[in-house]
């Protein structure tokens, strides 16, 4: 069926056909639903549209310094209804993994308290100091410094396993950008000669699975909406989901042509997506 709606600004490049009609959205936060601590315009509306059609929407971070809970008081704040269960974080998904891939490991975490606590809370056992460390886990982490890296090296050379939450190289902070945790794998991976084994977050496979199984959909009735081509976009076009890129991030329009992976779409803003969503572009839902 022919889309009726969403740009083919790039139809030479795109990676695939639309498919849809599409039951679920995987939604960025940052530079998507709001920046700077403000909600982007029609982004508060567009997600209760959606909500109201029926559609399923989870809301995808790669930041791992806060929590679920913590992502939904503030999107409460904003006017945008969410419970914990509805928002999925790089922090989350490094601890699920753990739990199945590592059990009863020791973790080294170089990361922030609040992802310490989300840890500790999961019953992860965590060690200070790298000599005795089974894995250790790289995260976002403003509180970096050399003791962390000295330990963290340590235990990557003592044979520890090599695992972080998300690869971004920034994080975007009030208009600027801050240095994230793609900076400290890079510091880790250089000092102890070792490659990371496994980055969780988007977009990784890990939490492309995670997300699916927590919307309980398949890919196809999926579209990923998201600022950054290189974590969001990437995101659904490594693991069969239909993406849409949206204009009011990280990520612009002159971007597109050259990026690794192809967004299904490119919107001006999160506003675009219901009538994508619930109106087309393969024909309506409830067909
Ligand atoms: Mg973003």
């Amino acid at each position: 069926m022919i889309p009726r709606q969403g740009r083919p600004d790039h139809p030479a490049r795109e990676r695939r056909g639309r498919r849809g009609p599409y039951r679920a959205v995987i939604c960025d936060l940052d530079g998507t639903v709001y920046r700077g601590g403000r909600p982007l315009p029609g982004a508060v509306e567009a997600l209760a549209r959606l909500r109201a059609a029926g559609t399923r929407v989870l809301f995808v971070s790669n930041n791992p310094t806060r929590t679920a809970a913590s992502y939904a008081d503030r999107l409460r704040t904003l006017g945008v209804d969410a419970a914990p269960a509805d928002v999925l974080t790089s922090g989350a998904v490094v601890v699920d993994w753990l739990l199945a891939q590592a059990p009863g490991a020791r973790v080294l975490l170089v990361g922030e308290p609040s992802l310490h606590a989300e840890l500790a809370e999961r019953g992860i056992a965590l060690v200070d100091g790298g000599g005795d460390a089974d894995v250790v886990v790289v995260s976002f982490d403003r509180t970096f410094d050399y003791r962390k890296w000295m330990e963290a090296f340590r235990a990557l050379r003592g044979g520890a396993r090599f695992v972080a939450t998300n690869p971004d190289p920034t994080c975007p902070v009030d208009g600027d950008e801050v240095p994230d945790c793609g900076g400290i794998i890079a510091a880790l991976e250089a000092s102890a000669g070792r490659r990371v084994e496994v980055v969780v977050g988007k977009p990784s496979p890990v939490m492309a699975r995670a997300a699916l199984d927590r919307l309980r959909v398949v890919a196809h009735e999926v579209l990923v909406v998201g600022d950054r081509l290189e974590t969001d976009v990437s995101l659904g076009a490594r693991n069969g989901l239909d993406t849409a890129l949206v204009l009011t991030g990280v990520s612009r329009r002159a971007d597109v042509p050259s990026a690794v992976d192809q967004p299904t779409y490119v919107l001006d803003d999160l506003a675009a997506v219901p009538s994508l969503v619930v109106s087309g572009p393969a024909g309506g839902r409830g067909d």
